[in-house]
């Protein structure tokens, strides 16, 4: 998709180390970090938000919940625990249209759902 900056990074357009990555998805470090462990998973395809996702598509869900569960075990934050977010939407505080999945950990997460 033009214009998408995930779209770009998946391409290679922009640059990114890449922390995994299958024929569906990739995961990278996000460049703004909230936690000391603070990665996206995203889709290789251009899905722009959880609105899109429906009973033909949603196994993508699945397979990015599998990999930030492995990235996290991967990273030794599995035991203090972690938080798996995917903002929607303009309330959601979604800013990049193209789903991606934020694994936050490394260190106590305050419920402050305006920061997080
Ligand atoms: P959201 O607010 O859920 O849409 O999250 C978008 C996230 O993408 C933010 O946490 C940004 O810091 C992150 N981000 C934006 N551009 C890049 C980039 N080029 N590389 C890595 N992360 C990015
Ligand atoms: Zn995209």
């Amino acid at each position: 998709m033009e214009d998408c900056i995930f779209c770009k990074i998946i391409q290679g357009e922009i640059s990114s180390d890449f922390i995994y990555e299958s024929d569906t998805v990739v995961a990278f470090n996000d460049v703004n970090p909230i936690a000391p462990v603070h990665i996206l998973i995203i889709p290789r395809v251009h899905i722009a938000s959880m609105n899109d996702i429906n009973s033909d598509n949603s196994m993508i869900i699945a397979d990015m919940v599998a990999v930030a569960v492995e990235i996290a075990k991967d990273k030794g934050i599995e035991k203090d625990g972690y938080k798996l977010l995917i903002r929607t939407g303009k309330n959601g505080g979604q800013e990049v249209s193209h789903i991606h999945l934020h694994l936050i950990g490394g260190a106590p997460l305050h419920e402050d759902i305006h920061s997080l």
